[in-house]
């Protein structure tokens, strides 16, 4: 593919998986956290060698508009391109509606949803000069369907399947591309971190916790992968996904077909 791509969030689970899926396509990879650790540089050192690419970690907050942008900037300045920009940086919380903190409110817009704003409307100039480009946003089954006490992260993730349609219409005669893709429930570390809390609360074990209360809305009752997000994000990168857009791929074990 040889294409260069910018991936927020990609220090771990799905943006990480999707980062080495692409380097492992061939293309130059921007690695991005709010973190500043010696780990981040080194994981960027690791595609790179691993794959044979061009790959380096950008630091920037994806809860400011302004580092949002800087990243789309800092990248394609690096790069002297841009033809791939993976909207993955997603947090959670989980609460009431009416005791759901205004802090975590704002954090979960600013970072799930406006953060995808700000890196397509700076990367767009870019890709419109050279005549092409993808953009995809990682929602959520929760783009499409609702869960209680999430009320922040499905109105985010409805936000972002609203964004990539009307991006798609703006950009249709550009052959730029903009595409969600709506996960069920992956094993990531965050999700991993979460069963031993749920095992203690139900008292159960861990086979029966994840798929009697866990995957209780993923028919297939199984994790969906890291890798298996990622092949799709190569996918709706190819020449062959050039025709698809403004739409969303489902990856969510028939949670969505209910
Ligand atoms: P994760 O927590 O494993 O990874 C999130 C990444 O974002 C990490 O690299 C973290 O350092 C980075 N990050 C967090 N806050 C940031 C900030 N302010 N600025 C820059 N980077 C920041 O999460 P994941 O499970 O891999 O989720 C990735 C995406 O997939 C999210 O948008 C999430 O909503 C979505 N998703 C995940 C699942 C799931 O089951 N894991 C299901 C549906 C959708």
């Amino acid at each position: 593919m040889g294409k260069a791509a910018v991936i927020t969030g990609s220090t771990s689970g799905i943006g990480l998986a999707i980062a080495r899926a692409l380097a492992a396509e061939g293309c130059s990879i921007a690695l991005n956290s709010f973190t500043d650790r010696p780990e981040d540089e080194a994981l960027a050192g690791s595609i790179s060698d691993e794959f044979g690419v061009e790959a380096f970690y950008v630091r920037a907050d994806m809860a400011k508009a302004g580092e949002c942008r800087r990243l789309v900037e800092d990248a394609t300045r690096r790069f002297r391109r841009l033809d791939i920009l993976v909207n993955n940086v997603g947090i959670q919380h989980v609460a009431p509606v009416e005791e759901f903190p205004t802090e975590r409110w704002d954090a979960i817009l600013a970072i799930n949803l406006s953060s995808a704003f700000h890196t397509i409307a700076a990367a767009v100039p870019h890709m419109k000069r050279q005549g092409g480009g993808r953009i995809v946003n990682i929602a959520s089954a929760h783009g499409l369907r609702a869960s209680p006490f999430k009320s922040a992260y499905v109105a985010a993730k409805h936000g972002v399947v609203g964004l990539t349609k009307t991006v798609a219409l703006e950009l249709a005669e550009e052959h730029i591309t903009c595409n969600a893709v709506c996960p069920g429930y992956v094993l990531t570390p965050l999700v991993e971190a979460q069963i031993p809390d749920q095992m203690k609360a139900h008292n159960m074990d861990r086979e029966t916790v994840v798929r009697q209360v866990m995957l209780a809305k993923q028919p297939t009752r199984e994790f969906a992968t890291v890798e298996q997000m990622a092949a799709s994000v190569v996918f709706l990168c190819s020449d062959m996904a050039a025709q698809i857009t403004g739409t969303t791929l489902s990856i969510d074990g028939g949670w969505t077909a209910q």
